[in-house]
């Protein structure tokens, strides 16, 4: 998975996908997102495919404006776009993290803002939340509702003794038990599964 392209809190104005723009159903290939320290970053490794501001409006992207397209790793072209200045050439690798530039309204743009797009090696674009980890919907991402605290009950209680004794989960010290290392669904998934598998149930 990526990272998001800004360091700061970061706002999604616009998503993916069907919007209403101007009274007309529109498809959105990409999600804007307004960073509020402004500095665009790579969201994943790769090479630099194209770094160019497009003026000539007879070009079929010039509502980019000044963009970069990053030629990632994993096959996907990840585009950058309505940049205010770029800080990246055409060539050049780039590690997720990067600076490529500074967030602007150039092309087609009402305001200051980042449209990131994804496409496939098929040049066809994906959906770029699912990409990024955030969700498809207008508002400051990461700002949702803490997950309820986990209350102590008695039949969990011997499982967490366990696993914290064989430091498989810890205490944050805030009331929360996090596992020791970072475990995704899969794993977890894959765990039960053996554990199902193991007390003959699966
Ligand atoms: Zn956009």
């Amino acid at each position: 998975m990526a990272r998001l392209p800004f360091d700061s809190r970061t706002r999604v104005t616009s998503p993916y996908g069907w919007r209403v723009l101007n009274g007309a159903r529109q498809w959105h290939n990409g999600i804007d997102l307004v960073g509020e320290d402004y500095v665009i970053r790579a969201a994943a490794p790769g090479t630099v495919a194209v770094s160019q501001m497009i003026t000539d409006r007879t070009n079929a992207t010039w509502q980019w404006g000044n963009y970069v397209c990053v030629y990632g790793e994993d096959g996907r072209y990840i585009y950058y776009c309505h940049m205010a200045e770029r800080r990246v050439s055409a060539g050049q690798r780039v590690n997720a993290g990067d600076i490529l530039g500074i967030m602007g309204s150039t092309g087609y743009s009402t305001g200051d803002h980042l449209h990131f797009e994804v496409r496939d090696s098929r040049n066809q674009s994906v959906d770029p939340t699912a990409y990024l980890g955030i969700e498809n919907k207008v508002g400051e991402i990461g700002e949702d509702e803490p997950e309820p605290r986990e209350s102590n009950t008695a039949w969990s209680d011997e499982a967490v003794l366990w696993a914290t004794k064989n430091g498989i989960i810890y205490g944050d010290g805030a009331g929360n038990l996090m596992l020791d290392e970072p475990c995704t669904r899969r794993q977890m998934v894959t765990f039960l599964h053996r554990f199902a598998r193991l007390m003959g149930r699966a």
